[in-house]
């Protein structure tokens, strides 16, 4: 799944416009022959959660070391059930009980890290360098997620390029019409292959 010159992580599209959305859009393209995993690597992935906010600019993660591989099995894990989580609420289908265990369980660690401080307010805390963080932030952002979209705050989408990008988004526009993760993409494949449709008609 790895690309031969993997793209600066600087570089990766945050479409989604949230974080479990973007978490689970480094996959790209989900849907291709070949796709490329932006965190092939746990030093890929300390550097995206830094990127998105899911962990401090300032924080220190410890190094995996003997644990790297049981770490990338927790974020491929998690990432995975996470996608189907979101795409069976897209679909409006029941979200699949396999899943809702991995996203329970992640849920359930970020809830171990919460305490109330002394001016009265929840505060994340948790063990610093913990390098499973990001992926409880993950969990604790998908329960807001389902809830915006419930409320009619967001509505939850498949990118509209169904054939490759399998990309999921929060649209926020006001007359909810959004159709690609981005225009810039998957929105001008799209134009480019009508144009192509009709000129060749
Ligand atoms: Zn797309």
């Amino acid at each position: 799944m790895t690309s031969p010159s993997p793209r600066p992580i600087a570089a990766i599209r945050l479409d989604g416009g949230r974080l479990c959305l973007d978490f689970v859009n480094t996959i790209h393209d989900r849907f291709a022959a070949g796709p490329e995993d932006y965190l092939a690597t746990p030093e890929r992935y300390v550097e995206w959660a830094r990127r998105t906010g899911a962990l401090g600019s300032d924080e220190d993660v410890a190094p995996p070391g003997s644990g790297e591989a049981r770490l990338m099995k927790d974020v491929r894990t998690l990432r995975d059930a996470l996608f189907r989580v979101l795409a069976a609420s897209i679909d409006g289908h029941p979200l699949p009980a396999d899943a809702l265990r991995v996203a329970n369980a992640w849920l359930l660690e970020a809830r171990k890290d919460q305490a109330l401080g002394p001016d009265g307010q929840l505060v994340q805390s948790g063990p610093r360098g913990d390098a499973r963080r990001p992926l409880k932030c993950i969990a604790l952002d998908l329960v807001d997620t389902l809830e915006a979209a419930r409320a009619g705050r967001l509505k939850l989408k498949h990118c509209a390029n169904q054939t490759s990008c399998g990309w999921l988004f929060a649209d926020t526009t006001k007359n909810g019409k959004r159709r690609w993760c981005a225009m810039q993409t998957c929105g001008t494949l799209s134009k480019m292959a009508t144009q192509r449709e009709r000129s060749q008609a």
